[in-house]
């Protein structure tokens, strides 16, 4: 409606536009979607790597530059980045001392980042993250792991590039910025939805002279809706909204008032005026105010007020100069370090040579099984969520298939990990990253019992799946009875255990295995959702199997089936 993008090229576009037009400050990173500093990586400083969906913007890619990011990676609208985009972005940006995540508490960008976080740290990279938890509106006080990270994340970037510019180590730059984060509070209102771009209609509408108190910044409607309110009544919700959590003590803070994309600066400050009363009635001693558009929402019509609760250390970071395409502060030129790398050549090089092995096979058949249940899985997920699993799970799939196949039909678990990160990078969503956490662990685990493809035996095969399953769990942080695939994947894991110890082959051993998955997918047909999306509209999904263990048994089925006929009996593959 009011944007010029269109939903399928908006994220290309824009970024292209914006290197195009800020190619002093940033660049691409290769064959991705992400941005670092044209500086970066720079040799023994901490990288400071944000992110998140786009529609924020400055956040988070015109938050890049000295004494700021290092980099940020760029998701579609409102959807978190892939582990890949996130990999790539955080491996050009490392400069030899570890990496900084920081980005706002929403679940798939834990878990993208969370996935890409295992990969660095697999191949030797320490990262840290701060999740940014700053919205009062979006769940209780004493509880951040339940708040999402909205205008917060502006403060909080600060406060982590400001550390690492001045050289702290990685420890040091993941304590200050949970320390900011800790200290950072933000409620938001808003007068008017935003539209997606390329959409006829707004996510959400305002009602004529209505206002929403404590939104969100992806076009969540409010927590209430209030009569619109004038200045000074806004003023006084905006102040109300957040002193409750303002303790006692040091009284010097940040303020920062937000526009979300479509309120005039001015207007702001017919706001602000009263907000700075407010503030300065209650002793708050604002040492630096900042009034303009920080985390937008698209073209979402509204503000929000954040407090960051400064101290000696913070107060000195946060006046630490920086250079960024949306953000500078501190006047004179910044010190220009000299690049010590550009381009990482393994992240642009092919996987190895072409070749089709038992991975790919077993990959091709599960494949086939997802295609012909993509309605059902969409069905089952639109029951009480989004509807996308079906989608999700095709194109995460095709992408494995692939990636399986250019791996060398020898290398099992170099196919596994390839197919899993590819798997996370098409999938997208919750389940995108917990697959493919699951494919690549098990490469992983294959790989570290270093046997070749003929020495895998079913005790090897059940401890790479143990491994799998833990860095699941790690990952997602579901327990048994939640209602997630883990319930069929945990039962499934204990069979083929069990099984292997027994003495049983390995296609046998997968099969029961795969029997007892499909028992368990059926029986969450009783279970009420408690972790992703539908744990929202628990009670509606009551009745249905979870989305997720149906795909889980659909894929264990299909590859048991493969194993058992794909020829391989005559080698130790089979034998227990
Ligand atoms: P999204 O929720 O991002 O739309 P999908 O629709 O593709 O992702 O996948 C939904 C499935 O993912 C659920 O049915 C559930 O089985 C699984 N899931 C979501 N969150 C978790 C989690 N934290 N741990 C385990 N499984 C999860
Ligand atoms: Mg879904």
């Amino acid at each position: 409606m009011t944007t010029l993008g269109t939903a399928e090229s908006f994220k290309r576009d824009w970024l292209d536009g914006f290197v195009g037009a800020y190619g002093r400050t940033v660049r691409k990173v290769p064959g991705g979607y992400g941005v670092v500093g044209r500086q970066v990586p720079r040799s023994g400083k901490v990288a400071v790597v944000i992110g998140g969906g786009c529609g924020h913007y400055p956040a988070f890619a015109g938050l890049v530059g000295t004494g700021f990011a290092d980099g940020a990676v760029v998701g579609d609208v409102f959807t978190s980045p892939s582990a890949e985009q996130v990999y790539r972005t955080a491996r050009a940006a490392d400069g030899g001392a570890g990496v900084l995540f920081s980005y706002g508490n929403y679940q798939g960008d834990v878990l993208h980042f969370g996935l890409a976080a295992r990969r660095l740290a697999a191949e030797g990279i320490p990262s840290r993250t701060v999740l940014v938890t700053d919205d009062v509106a979006s769940g209780p006080a004493g509880e951040p792991e339940h708040r999402r990270g909205v205008a917060g994340d502006f403060l909080v970037f600060k406060i982590a590039g400001a550390a690492a510019e001045r050289g702290y180590d990685l420890d040091a730059v993941h304590a200050v910025t949970a320390k900011a984060n800790a200290r950072t509070r933000t409620f938001g209102v808003a007068f008017g939805g935003c539209t997606l771009p390329g959409a006829a209609e707004p996510l959400f509408s305002v009602g004529d002279g209505e206002m929403e108190l404590g939104l969100g910044i992806h076009g969540e409607p409010g927590v209430r809706t209030v009569s619109r309110l004038d200045a000074t009544a806004l003023a006084d919700a905006l102040v109300n909204g957040l002193l409750p959590e303002i303790p006692a003590g040091d009284r010097r803070v940040v303020v920062l008032l937000n526009g979300l994309g479509r309120t005039k600066y001015e207007e702001m400050f017919v706001a602000y005026a009263r907000i700075h009363e407010r503030l300065a009635a209650e002793g708050l001693n604002p040492l630096h105010t900042e009034v303009g558009e920080f985390v937008t929402s698209l073209d979402m019509a509204g503000v929000s007020l954040t407090v960051l609760m400064l101290d000696d250390e913070l107060a000195e970071l946060y006046a630490a100069p920086c250079d960024t395409p949306g953000y500078r502060s501190g006047g004179a030129a910044l010190e220009q370090v000299p690049v010590t790398s550009t381009v990482d050549e393994s992240l642009t090089r092919p996987w190895g040579a072409a070749g089709e092995g038992i991975v790919d096979r077993a990959l091709t058949a599960a494949l086939a099984s997802i295609e012909a249940n993509e309605a059902e899985l969409g069905r089952l997920d639109a029951v009480a969520a989004d509807g996308d699993h079906g989608l999700g799970m095709t194109r995460g799939m095709r992408a494995a298939v692939g990636a399986a196949r250019t791996a060398g039909a020898e290398d099992v678990p170099g196919a596994l990990l390839a197919a899993g990160t590819a798997f996370a990078d098409a999938a997208g969503g919750a389940s995108g990253a917990l697959y493919g956490v699951l494919l690549a662990e098990t490469g992983a685990g294959l790989r570290s019992a270093s046997t070749g493809s003929s020495g895998i035996t079913a005790p090897v095969l059940a401890d790479a799946v143990d491994g799998a399953v833990r860095a699941f769990v790690e990952l997602g942080r579901a327990e048994v009875g939640d209602k997630t695939m883990l319930d069929a994947i945990e039962p499934f894991r204990a069979v083929l255990r069990e099984q292997a110890g027994a003495g049983t082959g390995i296609a046998e051993a997968w099969r029961k295995a795969a029997a007892r998955a499909a028992r368990a997918a059926d029986e969450t047909a009783e279970l009420l959702p408690a972790k992703g999306r539908a744990a929202r509209l628990a009670l509606r999904s009551r009745g249905h199997a979870d989305p997720g263990a149906t795909s889980f048994a659909l894929l264990v089925a299909a590859i048991g089936e493969a194993l058992s006929t794909c020829g391989l009996a005559g080698r130790r593959i089979q034998e227990g």
